[in-house]
């Protein structure tokens, strides 16, 4: 080869087909809202409260190659301040009451509603990171969790 002649490096951009079923986007986010496993909708996403299970014991799917950090508290912050907050101020303007019946109102409702909804939200999330390719073994991190 001439030492003019440019090199020329042609990326490999053969698809591989993932060894699990990847549903449609809306099965994959249904199936992960019912915390579910997003692939096969038999197994569980959830070995605890938000622990998500390595491969799910039905399919076998890597659900623990999810990573999903954030996202899921990302989400049910959104979700649960764009109920409360309208309902706080519909409150208040209809009926002007005590800041102690704010509080006693709206504390335990936004506990409940994030306790609530993060686990649903984070399945759907792994749903999600499912359908998009997002699957990387725990050794392909960057920071790796120490007890994967
Ligand atoms: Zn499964």
């Amino acid at each position: 080869m001439d030492q003019n002649t440019p090199v020329v490096w042609t990326p490999n951009r053969t698809e591989v087909a993932p060894a699990w079923h990847v549903p449609t986007l809306g099965v994959a986010l249904w199936r992960g809202l019912q915390c579910k496993c997003p692939s096969c909708g038999e197994g569980k996403v959830f070995n605890g409260y938000l622990r998500v299970v390595d491969e799910c014991d039905h399919c076998g799917a890597p659900l623990g190659s999810a990573r999903a950090d954030d996202a899921p508290p990302y989400f049910t912050i959104f979700l649960v301040g764009h109920i409360v907050i309208p309902l706080m101020f519909m409150v208040e303007r209809a009926y002007q009451p005590a800041l102690w019946v704010h509080a006693a109102i709206w504390l335990p409702l936004t506990i409940g509603l994030s306790l609530g909804l993060l686990r649903p939200i984070k399945g759907a999330t792994v749903g999600l990171m499912l359908k998009l390719g997002m699957m990387k073994p725990a050794d392909e991190m960057p920071l790796a969790r120490p007890d994967a």
